[in-house]
């Protein structure tokens, strides 16, 4: 492990212009659980799985279940960032790391003082008004019982990407240039599952592509580097 702790930095140190794309396993270290693994105890709370929840037919059928779903599975208030989160905003600072591609709704990469980085799947912090379109912050929607409503009756939606929806057009076309001009691309904490999102990384043309991840990618055989362990534990060594 320690033989490839060095190599990562060696790869760092030589990079000018990397791209940092994440997943769920960036968060988990923080205590957010990847609402994908169903355990036993959705199974008795839930009628349907996290993905028939979270998607936009069944927001539109029955927003109350949704909003019970997605208060109770996808937000974690006292989330703070890990090592993961305050090393890649660090690295940015010293000019290493040029953009943040995450598919991850929680901001704790710019809790952690990241700037440039681009949500894929949106964030549970902002919210809007289906009607006015007013913005609500994720206090709003934690204090709202129910299904949290607009003064002007509207209902509020997240800013977050539900499955049967598409992605923003500005974040992916943002994406692909930032990946397309990296140098060295780190890609951590994702199996590389949800589409179109994984799809993003065919994009890189640098020297360096690394993967860490604790289960196996379909780009592992594509990587330079590849560390099979906890993303903060990784970039906490650096
Ligand atoms: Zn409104």
């Amino acid at each position: 492990m320690n033989e490839k702790i060095a190599k990562l930095k060696e790869i760092v140190a030589c990079s000018e212009r990397m791209v940092f794309f994440g997943g769920a396993g960036v968060s988990t270290e923080s205590g957010i659980p990847d609402f994908r693994s169903v355990d036993g105890l959705y199974n008795q709370k839930y009628k349907y799985p996290p993905e028939t929840i979270i998607s936009h037919s069944f927001y539109m059928r029955d927003p109350e279940e949704f909003y019970r779903f997605y208060k109770d599975k996808m937000i974690y208030q006292d989330a703070k960032p890990n090592m993961a989160h305050k090393k890649l905003a660090e690295l940015e600072a010293q000019g290493k790391l040029a953009a943040i591609v995450t598919q991850n709704i929680d901001g704790l990469h710019q809790m952690a003082g990241s700037k440039n980085v681009i949500e894929l799947h949106g964030s549970i912090h902002r919210n809007y008004c289906t009607k006015c379109h007013k913005f609500y912050d994720l206090d709003y929607i934690i204090q709202s019982d129910g299904v949290p409503k607009c003064s002007c009756g509207g209902i509020i939606k997240p800013d977050v990407v539900l499955y049967e929806e598409g992605l923003n057009n500005d974040d992916i076309e943002n994406a692909i240039r930032y990946i397309s001009e990296a140098d060295t691309l780190i890609i951590g904490g994702t199996s590389l599952v949800v589409y179109p999102a994984a799809g993003l990384i065919r994009y890189f043309r640098g020297k360096h592509l690394v993967v860490i991840n604790m289960s196996p990618t379909q780009t592992d055989s594509q990587a330079d580097l590849l560390i099979a362990d906890k993303i903060g534990k990784v970039l906490g060594q650096l």
